[in-house]
């Protein structure tokens, strides 16, 4: 009897961090789980982001009701737009939730024809078989949500992304008390955030940083830099109102962290003083000591307002000898390089860089709850079955041993994406699985702009849209371009003499507007011949064929 059992199938984020989506299925009603994206990985350099394959959602596209997200971070939403592209179905989310997932969709001219529906913690809402109840959590974003959904076998519920914080500087605490009464309704099945399954303890409350970037502050004499991610508003929150207590403007530079502070504002969540804020053009008019910048950046990304500034190629943003440069992030793995390369850079400039090194104090804290708090939640909800989510296979199996030490529940199980798993009143099997996989894309981000999974299909990508190598000499010693850049094309019907020479130029013009530490540094400079050669290609002949940047030094 397939037909009396709920399915769960994770289509992404079980065995990678990012691009988190999870179908849940009854007969013929399905309901996704958040439509996250991933960052790519190194080796797949020439391409923006990574969705999941959401074949299976496509191939059952007349069941699918609606996509009910936990919370606005891009590895929960990210994948929105592509997803709505292919699938125009209505988007459940809250309030902050939904107002960073439609700046997106506008981006993408989605907006208009998507159906976003406010969810609030509380206040059940029911989608076919399903009656899903938002609960709050805490987290280092606001207004996030973990989902306690009532099927016709029993109640599911999905953590999403939560650390148990009792003291968020928001005022909107961790809901023990509906997490309590949950478990005595009774669970089913409980799916929990596996991302720090490996730290022992608790997780500092988002307030816990304060007492340190107040001395940080407090220390600073001359302009102070603060960065962090875009979405951590509890972070912006105590940064904004340190800088106040400390009698700085701050200015906010970078697109992504400018709409964060705008919709925190205008949702409540950051009540600044009448005229803390300034332009970033009226930075250079103020007193050293009377400023403070909010920087996006942390992660060295080569186009990111830090980075340039680093490299002393910023409009608003210098950074001078005796500044102060506050990291209050973490790294994220596979970013070393170009953090330390950004930090070397603002060494060499003589500010003073504090990032979270581990000897700095505590200047940051992890979003995600530690081995008590997982064990807290199973203990408040006892469930009978239970599945970890968000993490890589590894930090999925530690935190499936951490479960079954506990001896509350019934059964572990431990999947990966693609594989489903059925569940009854008494059972939890997995049996079969789906097409699941990475779908990489170009920017844009929708399905127009796919660029194909590189593992599967970059031939069939290639032959429609060829590949570009623009080979730069560059003297290791001198940091000089060497002879003129060669442009090698391959796969483009329409590769002709006109388009090499302007391809040429326009890598040369790249170069000459380049200063000598961006030219020093190959991830900046790669980065940026590839933004203005793509622009130059999609224009004169609108393909977007893959743009490897290489760099030879001689
Ligand atoms: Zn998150
Ligand atoms: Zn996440």
């Amino acid at each position: 009897m397939a037909q009396d059992k709920l399915r769960l199938i994770p289509l992404g984020g079980l065995g990678e961090f990012g691009m988190n989506c999870m179908a849940l299925r009854w007969q013929d009603d399905i309901v996704v789980i958040d439509a996250g994206l991933m960052f790519p990985e190194e080796e797949l350099l020439g391409v923006d982001i990574v969705v999941p394959d959401i074949s299976y959602l496509t191939e059952n596209r007349d069941k699918v009701r609606a996509i009910v997200l936990t919370h606005g971070h891009e590895d929960h939403i990210g994948g929105l737009p592509w997803i709505l592209s292919e699938l125009n179905v209505p988007v459940y989310g809250t309030e902050f939730t939904l107002a960073l997932a439609e700046g997106k969709l506008d981006e993408h001219r989605l907006l208009d024809d998507a159906e976003l529906i406010e969810i609030t913690p509380g206040a059940r809402v029911t989608i076919g078989p399903f009656t899903i109840l938002p609960v709050r959590v805490t987290h280092s974003l606001v207004d996030c949500v973990a989902l306690a959904i009532q099927t016709p076998v029993g109640m599911v519920v999905h953590t999403g992304d939560f650390k148990i914080d009792l003291s968020s500087p928001d005022g909107r605490p961790f809901d023990l008390h509906a997490f309590a009464e949950l478990g005595k309704q009774g669970v089913l099945c409980l799916l929990q955030d596996s991302t720090n399954v490996d730290r022992r303890g608790y997780t500092p409350s988002e307030r816990a940083v304060r007492p340190r970037l107040d001395e940080i502050f407090s220390q600073a004499k001359k302009k102070l830099f603060f960065s962090c991610f875009s979405s951590s508003i509890h972070r912006i929150r105590i940064a904004m109102e340190l800088a106040h207590d400390h009698g700085r403007k701050v200015a906010v530079v970078g697109r992504s962290l400018d709409n964060s502070t705008e919709i925190a504002q205008d949702l409540g969540y950051l009540e600044l003083p009448a005229g803390l804020l300034i332009n970033p053009g009226q930075i250079r008019e103020m007193p050293d000591h009377k400023v403070m910048v909010m920087i996006s950046g942390t992660q060295g990304e080569p186009m990111s307002a830090l980075s340039r500034a680093a490299v002393n190629n910023h409009k608003h943003a210098k950074i001078d000898a005796g500044d102060t440069v506050v990291l209050s992030s973490r790294v994220i793995p596979g970013n070393e390089k170009a953090i330390y390369r950004m930090i070397d850079h603002l060494e060499r400039r003589d500010a003073r860089v504090i990032h979270d090194d581990g000897t700095q104090g505590l200047i940051h804290v992890s979003g995600h709850g530690s081995q008590e708090e997982l064990r807290l939640m199973i203990n408040l909800l006892r469930p009978k079955f239970f599945v970890p989510v968000h993490g890589d296979y590894r930090h999925l199996k530690r935190h499936a041993e951490l479960a079954a030490g506990m001896e509350l529940v019934e059964k572990v199980m431990l999947l990966e994406d693609g594989d489903v798993l059925e569940l009854t009143r008494e059972s939890a099997e997995k049996n079969g699985k789906v097409t699941v996989g990475r779908v990489c894309i170009d920017s844009g981000g929708t399905s127009t702009d796919v660029v194909e999974d590189l593992v599967i299909k970059d031939r069939r990508h290639l032959s429609e849209d060829g590949i570009v190598l623009p080979v730069i000499a560059i003297n290791k010693r001198t940091g000089r371009v060497e002879n003129a850049p060669e442009i090698v094309m391959r796969g483009m019907a329409i590769a002709e003499e006109g388009l090499i020479a302007g391809a040429r130029q326009v890598v040369e013009r790249t170069l000459e507007v380049s200063s000598a530490e961006e030219k020093a540094d190959y991830g900046v400079i790669k980065e940026k011949i590839r933004n203005d050669l793509k622009r130059y290609i999609q224009k004169n002949t609108s393909r977007r064929p893959l743009i490897m940047p290489v760099i030879l030094e001689i």
